[in-house]
């Protein structure tokens, strides 16, 4: 069965999508925690970061990358961002594709709680 994340790559649910190539896409987040929240995906299936392979770690390279570049697409490269990835239930992941959220426009308090 295809993740809510694999449908929205596949344009089966929309999304407002602000970055895609052949590897990656970003997307709004649909409740966002930030005046600026998206969340860069990999195409490939990858349920959590705990379950790369040795195989995916360019892939994890690239989307660490991507999630920066998008960052400053979006606005963000003056003030600064957070980057979060979260790994399983007390990580606070509820959707298991990997994706990493890409947060910004206000000032983001450590530690988060
Ligand atoms: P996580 O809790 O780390 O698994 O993050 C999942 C994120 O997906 C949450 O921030 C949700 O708001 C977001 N989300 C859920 N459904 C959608 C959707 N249809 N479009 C965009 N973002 C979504």
């Amino acid at each position: 069965m295809k993740t809510l994340f694999e449908k929205i790559i596949a344009r089966e649910i929309p999304a407002q999508i602000v970055y895609e190539d052949d590897l990656v896409l970003a997307f709004r987040d649909i409740n966002p925690q930030a005046p600026t929240h998206a969340l860069i995906v990999p195409k490939r299936p990858i349920p959590r970061v705990a379950e790369a392979k040795a195989d995916d770690q360019p892939l994890l390279g690239y989307l660490l990358f991507k999630a920066a570049e998008v960052a400053g697409k979006l606005g963000l490269g003056k003030d600064g961002f957070r980057l979060v990835i979260n790994n399983g239930a007390d990580g606070g992941e509820t959707v298991p594709h990997l994706h990493v959220h890409i947060l910004g426009g206000r000032y983001l308090k450590w530690p988060p709680g």
